[in-house]
């Protein structure tokens, strides 16, 4: 590696102060990276690039770019209800950073973030590579599953409720304030508003303890990054089963309260970037669940009929104005 990279990664990537794992036996600095995992548990593997222009705005900042790209990395560990332990990074820089900000603080601001995130989740950095490019950031993760466990998009069975655990839409509405798009959807939005929307889409919360209480009581279960209703469909595909949403019961962001009802439910359907678990489970395990968390919300039902519908409160099926899903296969 040249000089310049070795620097790098000893100014920023090393940092003393980082998460320091008993089964870590070999961490940055070698060849390769050595984990003693537990014998007792099964270890789970995910990766995610984020490429600026494609899954970030231009524009974002270091710190919301370390955040998120972690972050997407610990909600796919959470959607499987593993607990997260180690992580490697490989990070394409540009010669000139965004915003002709310089590298040297580009790189203090994207480091702090990351290891704040990653301390608290008990997680530790344990290798990467440096490139020049234009800028990514790929982060691979791994942790811990039950050896028994890990919950798989297939498994949903007919009967079974369909729940989320938290509000939708504020992501994409996040999205449309930052590239200044849809501006007759966020012109409504107080200052307020939009800055939680614009939290929620740099700022993602992985849902790793729900992820966890929820192994070996949900049937199949995902985490929504592309958007409820293309998502969803891969636990209907895998499970080879249908569904029912009851429009009605979607759980809108707050940030939505001034949109007008279809297009706050076209957000919550469609928008990317929630990062809120989505999962099924039989009817009878559904009340002690909610009694655990509050704030899940039951969205619909698994059917053995596999179409996707869409029903309004007076079973009338909602046809979207941007794209029709009734039928898949
Ligand atoms: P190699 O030449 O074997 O690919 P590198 O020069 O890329 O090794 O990396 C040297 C060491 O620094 C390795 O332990 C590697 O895991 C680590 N490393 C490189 N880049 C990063 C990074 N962005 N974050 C964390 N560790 C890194
Ligand atoms: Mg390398």
């Amino acid at each position: 590696m040249p000089g310049s990279e070795f620097q790098l990664i000893q100014s920023y990537f090393s940092d003393p102060e980082q998460v320091s794992r008993s089964d870590l036996i070999l961490g940055i600095g070698d060849d390769c990276a050595i984990v003693a995992p537990r014998k007792q548990s099964n270890l789970a593997f995910s990766i995610d690039t984020l490429i600026s222009g494609v899954h970030f705005p231009h524009n974002t900042s270091a710190d919301a770019i370390a955040y998120k790209a972690l972050a997407v990395n610990l909600s796919d560990l959470a959607a499987m209800g593993a607990e997260p332990a180690w992580f490697t990074l490989s990070l394409t820089l540009p010669e000139v950073m965004p915003g002709n900000k310089a590298r040297d603080e580009w790189l203090e601001e994207f480091s702090t973030a990351l290891f704040a995130l990653a301390s608290e989740h008990n997680i530790q950095l344990i290798g990467g590579d440096t490139t020049c490019g234009p800028l990514s950031i790929t982060i691979q993760i791994s942790g811990y599953v039950n050896k028994d466990g890990g919950m798989k998009r297939a498994g949903a069975k007919p009967g079974d409720r369909i729940v989320v655990t938290g509000p939708l839409g504020a992501a994409a509405i996040g999205l449309d304030i930052a590239l200044g798009q849809n501006k007759e959807h966020t012109g409504c939005l107080s200052e307020a508003d939009k800055q939680l929307a614009l939290r929620a889409l740099n700022y993602p919360q992985a849902k790793i303890k729900e992820g966890i209480s929820l192994q070996g009581i949900a049937h199949s279960a995902l985490d929504l990054s592309d958007g409820l209703i293309s998502d969803l469909r891969h636990i209907l595909i895998a499970s080879d089963v249908g569904a029912e949403i009851f429009l009605e019961q979607l759980p809108l962001s707050g940030v939505l309260a001034c949109v007008d009802k279809k297009t706050a439910w076209e957000k919550a359907l469609t928008g990317g970037d929630d990062y809120e678990l989505c999962f099924t489970l039989a009817e009878e395990d559904w009340p002690k669940v909610r009694q655990q968390y509050p704030e899940f919300i039951a969205i619909g039902m698994i059917t053995a009929e596999k179409d996707l519908r869409l029903l309004e409160a007076d079973g009338q099926e909602f046809k979207m104005q941007k794209r029709g899903f009734d039928h898949f296969g």
